[in-house]
């Protein structure tokens, strides 16, 4: 059966890092990075004897979280024991939730090629991470780093209501840049404070029952989740039509080779032996807690986005981008302030700058370099110091450079525009007594060919003089002729 006639169905695990300062139960650096355990106390390297404290702040993202995402807040929650065996993880349990979730039945929409979808929520909880094994390249033994052991972490379990790599892309982004909003969390997907555990299924279309499902654990980057759900679309598909079925299982992907691998069988439940954690009190919040923090949420993409259409004027489509990062938008609106012309900004971040980053392969957060910087280099093509075009090459410098402002950048590069009326006339002088078919043309009336004569005078001057000044001055002087 070709792969049309399946469809593919998704559920997604999303395990996001909290910005709080210390940890979940204890009072240690949720900092990244730092030498090897050197962000640890007796607690959250499980000394015996030791006993957590909740950190209030986790719930107060969390609860924030799961109001950002039309989740209903439960008023009675607590924290369980899930059991296992890893060397990561110091207690042989992790704290996290198990049938008492903080948040639940919430959702959060998405555009599609079928216009807008809502993609279902069926818990948002907290739980702390594990460590990390750093293993030795010359396969002498790995050794445990548990600086981050105990950073508060909320996992987010979507419905299986995903049907294809772009919606899911659609899906993280919009999750992603809600978590930015509302600040609970920096959202790096390179330092891994977000990352997806990523379920797939395919069924034949029209099929009610949802066939068995494979996961993908802790995928960390856009493209390779986009990559990782194709191929195992086409696995499954591969698999199904050659008679076999599909084993539940854990699948780890390889970036390099494009594949998945099994890695481990699916644990059910049970598996973990879940219970509730003795050593820590149940959660009880109170309506004026949660009403308070709902009434406290900052600004989110929807209705920044209506904002941007009726303040500032944009079409939808620019506002729909400028929004859909929380970091990209809030660089609109400061470059802005800064040198005042909105259009401007609007232009160079959708055009140029995404652009760059996109053959850059960054995201919007990893523009190297910051507002005022952009809002200078747009200050200096309206001043008429450079040109536009010189402008482009500036900006190509701003992402290998961006420690040098705009202007420190022209004038180590001598790229100052030529406004000076008697250096305009010499190079309009010099280039007309070169052309003169583009004059006589000029003349009888082919208008083009004023612009061919700019041209040249622009390469002649290596993009600097001043464009404007150029047209008129030509205007002139073949009037004169
Ligand atoms: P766990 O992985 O902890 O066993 P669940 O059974 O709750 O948990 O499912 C985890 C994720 O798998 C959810 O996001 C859910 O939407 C997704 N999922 C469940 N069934 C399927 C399926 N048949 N195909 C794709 N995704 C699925
Ligand atoms: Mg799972
Ligand atoms: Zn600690």
């Amino acid at each position: 059966m070709p792969r049309e006639d399946y469809e593919v169905i998704i559920g997604l695990e999303v395990h996001s890092e909290l910005s709080t300062k210390t940890k979940i139960f204890c009072s240690c650096p949720t900092e990244f990075g730092g030498a090897p355990n050197t962000h640890t106390c007796p607690v959250c390297m499980a000394m015996p004897g030791t006993l957590p404290v909740l950190n209030e702040k986790v719930v107060e993202y969390a609860v924030k979280a799961g109001l950002a995402t039309n989740c209903e807040i439960s008023r009675d929650s607590k924290n369980d024991r899930k059991n296992y065996f890893y060397p990561d993880l110091p207690k042989s349990y992790q704290i996290s939730q198990f049938d008492k979730p903080l948040c639940e039945h919430g959702y959060v929409e998405i555009e599609t090629e079928n216009g807008p979808k809502r993609i279902r929520l069926t818990r948002i909880h907290i739980e702390e991470d594990a460590g990390k094994l750093n293993h030795d390249p010359y396969g002498r033994g790995s050794l445990v780093d548990l600086n981050r052991a105990g950073v508060p972490l909320i996992e987010i379990v979507s419905e299986p209501d995903l049907r294809s790599s772009q919606e899911v892309e659609a899906y993280m982004r919009k999750l992603k840049s809600i978590l930015e909003y509302i600040e609970v969390s920096d959202c790096k997907m390179q330092e891994g404070s977000l990352r997806a555990d990523v379920n797939v299924s395919i069924r034949p279309k029209g099929s009610k029952e949802y066939g068995t499902r494979t996961e993908m654990k802790n995928m960390n980057s856009f493209r390779s989740i986009v990559r990782a759900i194709e191929y195992e679309v086409e696995r499954q598909v591969e698999v199904i039509d050659n008679g076999g079925t599909i084993t539940q299982e854990t699948l780890r992907w390889d970036d390099v080779s494009g594949k998945t691998f099994p890695m481990r069988d699916k644990e059910d439940a049970q598996d973990y032996r879940y219970f509730p954690d003795p050593d820590l009190v149940a959660i009880r919040l109170s309506d004026e807690y949660i009403q308070n923090i709902k009434d406290n949420l900052p600004e989110l993409p929807e209705s920044r986005k209506e904002r941007y259409l009726n303040e500032y004027h944009l079409t939808e489509k620019e506002a729909n981008i400028l929004t859909s990062s929380k970091y990209l938008s809030d660089m609109f609106e400061k470059a802005s302030k800064i040198c005042g012309n909105i259009k401007s900004v609007v232009n160079w971040l959708l055009s140029d700058v995404s652009r760059i980053l996109n053959e850059k392969e960054l995201e919007p957060d990893q523009m190297p370099f910051n507002a005022e910087a952009l809002a200078e280099l747009i200050t200096l093509i309206d001043k008429g110091t450079i040109s536009s075009a010189i402008a482009k090459k500036v900006l190509e410098e701003m992402f290998t450079t961006p420690e040098k402002m705009p202007s420190k950048i022209i004038e180590e590069k001598g790229w100052v525009q030529i406004s000076d009326e008697g250096a305009i006339k010499e190079v309009v002088l010099q280039i007309l007594s070169q052309n003169s078919q583009s004059v006589a043309d000029y003349k009888a009336g082919k208008d083009k060919a004023l612009g061919f004569l700019v041209g040249q005078a622009m390469k002649l001057t290596k993009g600097k003089a001043n464009p404007q000044m150029l047209n008129k001055m030509f205007i002139e002087e073949i009037n004169k002729i």
